[in-house]
């Protein structure tokens, strides 16, 4: 170690902050960070990072990292060593599943780990445990995406890669704060924009940078994507500009999709949505004929009661128009968190083992019973949601969460961090103390990116290691490493020496990742799902066909229903979502001391309207209250939003975070939260 201290080091890394999955080498010499450098070998962004994967990583040197397993003592903390830690967990999972059954133990894995780690989560609520309560934070985000396609097409990913978007002719981003969220990929955007003449659409209720960039730009209302959608296709079918080919070869259901969209006329659609119809059939008139069409979304789609089904009508569209499976075309769920995808892909979610095969499945089962030597529930278990419910019906007695701030970013924290209260046991493993942590019992420090190896999968279904810059910070340990101790504890000696067993294991068993293998992932080499045996990747799907028996992708046929509006007591609406410089709720960007300088208090967007309605200036300190509860902040007026909406983004350090005032209503196919569906009314403290 004292060598190490002296001499200057290169390892690769890959960012942490978005789902672009950006690639670079950190140079470090001791444990400081000299700096962050792409190669153009990079396979997501070449040369270009943003300013959080450039200049995001203080928050591994800061001081307040934790550096010992924490237990509860009445309404104190106490540093324990690790023995003592996990024994303790240890001893009271077995006493909570002895006294009242495996499903009164529940898991949540962290979609900032690395799929390996994903992978051992699993493992350990299924085969250690026996139950199948195990999810991650996309619940929160994008399973509505995921859904959509897996009812259309079959995979829950993007259709194709980064390079298709920026080959797209048209690209449309629906709900999605691109230059913000995904920093290197709209760059991407606009270089096409720019230089080759790509044409790109914005729908979204905040005129953001990609608004003002867009060739056009529209705002429907709040919740009615679904219908612009559908009466787009309809209209493309009325008209005959349907790709009848593409249709004929690879396409099902298409009668009774036609069907469904009868009551999506032109007229309604407009009625609905607020834009006129002659720009509905612009629209249409320009996807239909336009040679490749890409469909980008994210939170400001799935995040409301209707995500799914509205991510279903993305595809739906798709379909009739012939954009899957050739160069420039597909659908393109934005991935929020750096590893959501694989997260999920490594089985952490309640119905699907790794590579999304069914725990109801009896052949699949009956593979990981055998491997793991275990019975595995048959049914699935609890998400993230269900979880919350169970606790408040005593129906749940343990949570064990990693590398989620859920009392942040669940919706309705207030009803969250009550049920948190009630549980016999509650495990938070992080880097932090965070809002979460401080309702443990037991607290476990974990190491981050930088401190260890593994792999990722960003949002183009691309899997890339990550390699060691500095040992764990001593008293931590990487995520693998301490469930592996729990489940010896447990009696299941699993013995890893290193995340490339776990990897080839989970290879081994699942279909989907049978060649993936640390060799061919060495340096800066990358795999995209599905990887054959013999290691050949897919970096666009759907080339031969779509992964159902006959081959061919299902229409799904879609009805719509309002689901939510403002009335007259709370009469406005917030939006909310993400800010360039920070990461989710910021507890890792917050360390970072030049970050938090760029954007240091929680602000509300207020339109010229309002301000002016209101009486309020730029300055303004107001109070939002929902039904859910309450939060405050100061007012910029800008033109970024119009009317009676209001802005308030989702990173601001915890203080009057969002999520006082969401609720429990959910997407009724995911129990994803509809954060982007609250209606507030707003009390001004101060003018100005
Ligand atoms: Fe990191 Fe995303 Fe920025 Fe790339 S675009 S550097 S992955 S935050």
């Amino acid at each position: 170690a004292a060598m190490r201290e002296e001499v200057i080091q290169k390892e690769k890394t890959v960012c942490t902050y978005c789902g672009v999955g950006c690639s670079f080498d950190v140079w470090t010499k001791g444990r400081e960070i000299l700096k962050v450098e792409p190669s153009a070998e990079s396979p997501a962004n070449g040369i270009s990072t943003c300013i959080k994967g450039k200049f995001g990583w203080d928050y591994v040197n800061s001081e307040e990292r934790l550096q010992k397993p924490l237990i509860r003592r009445g309404d104190h903390f106490e540093e324990v060593e690790w023995d003592e830690a996990i024994a303790h967990v240890a001893d009271r999972m077995t006493e909570i599943k002895e006294e009242k059954g495996a499903d009164h133990l529940a898991f949540i894995s962290s979609s900032k780990a690395t799929n390996e780690e994903s992978y051992v989560m699993q493992k350990l609520a299924r085969q250690v445990i026996g139950t199948n309560n195990v999810d991650n934070c996309s619940r929160y985000c994008q399973a509505p995406a995921t859904k959509g396609l897996f009812r259309t097409v079959g995979y829950g990913g993007d259709s194709g890669s980064i390079d298709d978007i920026a080959a797209s002719k048209l690209v449309l981003t629906i709900g999605s704060n691109t230059a913000e969220s995904h920093p290197v990929l709209a760059s991407r955007i606009k270089r096409s924009q720019k230089l080759f003449g790509q044409k790109l659409f914005v729908f979204d209720l905040r005129k953001h940078e990609m608004a003002k960039r867009a060739d056009r730009f529209y705002q429907p209302k709040t919740g009615t994507d679904l219908v612009w959608l559908s009466a787009v296709a309809k209209y493309i079918l009325d008209q005959g500009w349907e790709d009848k080919s593409f249709l004929e070869e690879w396409v099902n259901d298409f009668d009774a999709y036609r069907e469904s969209l009868e009551p999506f006329t032109m007229a309604y659609a407009s009625e609905l949505t607020g834009i006129p119809e002659q720009e509905l059939k612009d629209v249409a008139k320009e996807i239909a004929h336009s040679e490749s069409v890409a469909i980008c979304w994210a939170m400001g789609v799935t995040q409301h009661m209707l995500g799914s089904d509205t991510s279903t009508a993305i595809s739906n569209l798709l379909l009739i128009t012939g954009n899957y499976g050739k160069p420039g075309t597909g659908a393109y769920p934005l991935r929020g968190h750096n590893n959501v995808q694989g997260c999920s892909d490594f089985g952490s979610m309640p119905n699907f083992f790794p590579g999304y095969e069914a725990t109801s499945d009896d052949d699949v089962r009956a593979r990981y019973e055998k491997a793991w030597d275990a019975t595995i529930p048959k049914e699935p278990g609890m998400d993230n949601h269900e979880m919350i419910e169970a606790i408040h019906n005593d129906e749940l007695s343990m949570m064990y969460v990693m590398g989620e701030d859920t009392g942040v970013v669940d919706s309705n924290i207030n009803y969250v961090t009550a049920a948190f209260e009630k549980l016999d046991l509650f495990i938070v493993q992080d880097l932090f103390l965070t809002k979460t942590a401080e309702y443990a019992d037991v607290v476990l420090p974990a190491s981050p990116s930088l401190e260890k190896e593994g792999t990722f999968t960003n949002t183009e279904r691309r899997i890339q290691r990550l390699y060691q810059s500095f040992e764990p910070l001593k008293g931590t340990k990487p995520d693998w490493q301490i469930i592996q101790l729990i489940a010896k504890e447990l009696g299941r000696d699993w013995n890893y020496q290193h995340p490339s067993e776990i990897m080839h294991e989970a290879a081994g068993l699942a279909p989907l990742f049978a060649g993936v293998h640390y060799d061919r992932l060495e340096g800066y080499k990358s795999l995209q799902w599905p990887v054959a045996e013999d290691g050949s990747d897919q970096p666009l799907l759907f080339t031969e066909g779509f992964p159902f028996e006959d081959k061919k992708a299902k229409l799904y046929p879609l009805t719509y229903e309002l689901m939510y509006d403002t009335d007259e007591e709370y009469d406005l609406h917030v939006n909310n979502g993400r800010l360039l410089e920070h990461f989710h709720e910021g507890n890792m960007t917050y360390k970072s001391e030049g970050i938090r300088r760029k954007t240091p208090n929680a602000f509300v967007e207020v339109s010229q309207e309002l301000a002016k309605e209101r009486g309020i200036e730029e300055g303004a300190e107001v109070k939002l209250i929902s039904e859910s509860g309450e939060a405050t902040g100061t007012v910029t007026v800008t033109d970024r939003v119009r009317g009676n909406e209001l802005f308030l983004p989702l990173n601001d350090n915890g203080k009057s975070a969002i999520n006082y005032l969401t609720d429990n209503r959910v997407d009724k196919d995911t129990d994803t939260p509809a954060y982007k569906e609250i209606a507030v009314k707003m009390k001004v403290l101060k003018k100005k």
